[in-house]
């Protein structure tokens, strides 16, 4: 198995007037190529901060990460910000997109600093990430046009765009009906069986219950672990979650 992201004794502080607050306690956290991984745990636990420490989105205070064979520690600014653009994809609870412009120029624009000459390339790519998601007839729409759940299949096409390593999501089905949010769910295990990694905070055990591992976070550590293996929708393991989640 080889290791895409590599997350060694990470430590992360707050600092609330004079307080230091602890948000990771020596996290570690090995994911490897092509897994499925789920974050759950109570709000509050550190599940976005681990998430975002790990993609190089907010600082910490000590550790080692190393992703896709580079340490982010030793990476510059500029080099980070490359790195999450060309080879992560991210997807939010609310993704956030630009008014009055289209669906389709909310995924192609972005994706246009790394390709500048690549419009048309783009353009088709982009349409056949919306067909896939279900949504190609909503290219030309506005994105106040569309439905919450529309939006976010969108919000998965531009994390798509690049052909990311590894997509992370925070909570990218917890805005949504749990019709909706059980399709966005099939399409995430469609884009991870095409394979792309895939790492999914999530507080709903039916979510969890589709990846391969999931790890269960308290107050900042990780405290429980369960491998549900590659073979997806196994029935029980909603039940064996809720289980160890009660434990917590
Ligand atoms: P979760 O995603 O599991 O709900 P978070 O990672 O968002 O938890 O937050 C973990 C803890 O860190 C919480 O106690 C939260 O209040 C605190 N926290 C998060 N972001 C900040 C911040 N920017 N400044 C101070 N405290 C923060
Ligand atoms: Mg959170």
């Amino acid at each position: 198995m080889i290791k895409i992201l590599d997350g060694q004794q990470i430590h992360k502080s707050f600092h609330i007037d004079k307080e230091k607050i602890k948000i990771l306690r020596e996290v570690s956290i090995t994911i490897y190529e092509g897994e499925f991984i789920s974050i759950m745990g109570p709000s509050g636990s550190g599940k976005s901060t681990l998430l975002y420490v790990l993609s190089g989105m907010d600082s910490f205070d000590s550790g080692e990460i190393i992703f896709n064979n580079q340490r982010l520690t030793a990476c510059g600014e500029k080099e980070l910000a490359d790195i999450r653009r060309q080879q992560m994809g991210f997807v939010f609870q609310q993704p956030a997109f630009l008014k009055n412009v289209t669906i389709m120029d909310n995924i192609v624009l972005p994706a246009m600093r790394d390709n500048r000459k690549k419009v048309k390339a783009l353009t088709t790519k982009a349409q056949q990430l919306l067909e896939s998601t279900g949504i190609g007839q909503l290219a030309s729409r506005m994105t106040n046009q569309v439905s919450g759940g529309q939006l976010q299949r969108a919000g998965i096409c531009r994390a798509l765009i690049n052909e990311p390593k590894i997509i992370f999501g925070d909570e990218p089905t917890g805005a949504l009906n749990s019709k909706t949010a059980e399709e966005i769910m099939d399409h995430f295990l469609q884009i991870n069986q095409e394979g792309t990694t895939i790492m999914l905070v999530t507080h709903d055990p039916k979510v969890a219950a589709k990846s391969e591992r999931v790890l269960f976070m308290k107050d900042g550590e990780i405290v429980d672990e369960l491998w549900l293996g590659k073979l997806l929708q196994q029935r029980g393991m909603e039940n064996r979650i809720e289980k160890v989640t009660r434990k917590m």
